[in-house]
């Protein structure tokens, strides 16, 4: 088995910078943060080395260019079109 690895901030860790990118976008999907909330950027760790997702600083750059597509809103219509078909 591999080890599990653990972080002393308690966040979820990501083996690289893509997979936390790639987390971080797909959270801003699932979830409907308000204005100002949620995570927006990934960074390397100095306590574990890998990486986190944090809700400071500046916005992760493709993040901003996922948003500016306008791709996380037809996202989230599909999504809310699969839970009507699902719960009906
Ligand atoms: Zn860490």
């Amino acid at each position: 088995m591999s080890k599990r690895l653990t972080c002393s901030t308690t966040k979820k860790i990501y083996l690289s910078e893509g997979l936390a990118e790639d987390a971080l976008i797909e959270a801003r999907i699932q979830f409907d943060y308000p204005a100002g909330r949620g995570p927006i950027a990934v960074y390397q760790c100095q306590d574990c080395g890998y990486y986190h997702l944090t809700s400071q600083g500046m916005m992760n750059e493709k993040l901003k260019k996922y948003l500016a597509s306008g791709n996380v809103e037809k996202q989230k219509e599909a999504n809310r079109w699969l839970d009507k078909l699902k719960y009906k």
